[in-house]
């Protein structure tokens, strides 16, 4: 079974973009698209995120 559902309970503890654990909460960035708010672990992650924010909110496909 696919573990579509858990990746996004976790996805508030990852950066949305490099997935890297987001335990420092002062570098901690968030970014709201199409009525998702996700999490980044740094600026440049979120710079990332907005340049293609396709590529990550399409995570249906991609993770199967
Ligand atoms: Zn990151």
């Amino acid at each position: 079974m696919p573990s579509f559902e858990k990746y996004f309970e976790d996805s508030s503890d990852v950066c949305d973009v490099c997935l890297a654990p987001l335990d420092d909460p002062e570098t901690l960035q968030t970014a709201e698209a199409m009525g998702v708010v996700l999490t980044f672990c740094s600026p440049q992650c979120r710079d990332e995120f907005l340049k293609e924010p396709e590529k990550y909110l399409d995570s249906e496909e991609e993770l199967e």
